[in-house]
């Protein structure tokens, strides 16, 4: 069995302003102090990077974007690049977010172009995958997670350095209330990490950390927390309050 240290991470999505947003940081980072053995980061929207690392600095909270341009820099106006994060204290970056996906049209050779970047100036990518409710429907599932990690990682040299994460958001989940079950879950995270291992090689899969996403609180955490390939969890709603979020990261003293 793998020692996977379990990651929370909040997604703290189009909400907080960067004053809210530091507040936030501030106030999660009182009240996970001296937690251990699982790790937490918060993803703010950009402009509130940086507040969010300034409240962050000398605590163990990790700090992460929502999405990040594969370019270094260009005329590529509203975007922004894992360099830029980099400089601002970004130790992660969620890529391939299913709002990201289906609201704004990103296709896997984006994703992949996104991954590539990160791991060049040392981000660790978040790659989410998950499929739709009519694709689970039609028995689609483990067919669309296997093409979402193939080509999100096709041709990249990943080692376990990358810092590589994967995070199974069920587009059904997400912001729903209609959470996978624990059984769902495991299944979905196990083909994942059957995948990962023809893709990068099983030692390297057994690594990395695989989140489940959709409708996570602090009251259906830990029974999720229990399944062998569950190694931690993306949050959105839950997240924003960080009380609520603080009970996440608390996940094995409920
Ligand atoms: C998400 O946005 O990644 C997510 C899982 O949202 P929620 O927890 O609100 O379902």
């Amino acid at each position: 069995m793998e020692n996977r240290t379990p990651l929370i991470a909040g997604n703290w999505k189009m909400y907080k302003t960067p004053t809210e947003a530091g507040e936030a940081a501030r106030k999660l980072a009182g009240l996970v102090a001296g937690v251990t053995g699982v790790e937490a980061m918060v993803a703010p929207a950009f402009v509130a990077i940086p507040a969010v690392a300034r409240a962050l600095s000398g605590t163990e909270i990790a700090l992460g974007a929502q999405n990040l341009h594969w370019e270094d820099q260009g005329a590529f106006t509203g975007e922004c690049s894992a360099a830029m994060l980099k400089d601002a204290g970004c130790d992660y970056v969620i890529i391939g977010h299913s709002e990201r996906r289906h609201l704004f049209g990103e296709t896997d050779e984006a994703v992949n172009k996104k991954v590539r970047a990160a791991l060049a100036h040392g981000l660790k990518p978040v790659l989410c995958v998950g499929e739709t409710e009519g694709e689970r429907d039609a028995g689609h599932t483990m067919d669309v997670l296997d093409v979402q990690v193939a080509r999100g990682l096709d041709g990249l040299s990943i080692t376990a350095e990358s810092g590589l994460v994967v995070a199974y958001e069920p587009v059904w989940a997400i912001g729903t209330g209609r959470t996978a079950t624990p059984d769902q879950a495991q299944e979905a995270h196990a083909h994942i990490r059957e995948k990962l291992g023809q893709v990068l090689g099983k030692p390297l899969a057994n690594s990395t950390r695989i989140l489940y996403g959709g409708s996570v609180k602090p009251g259906n955490i830990a029974e999720l927390m229990t399944e062998p390939d569950l190694d931690g969890a993306l949050v959105g709603g839950a997240s924003l309050d960080p009380a609520s979020f603080a009970d996440l990261v608390r996940f094995r003293a409920a």
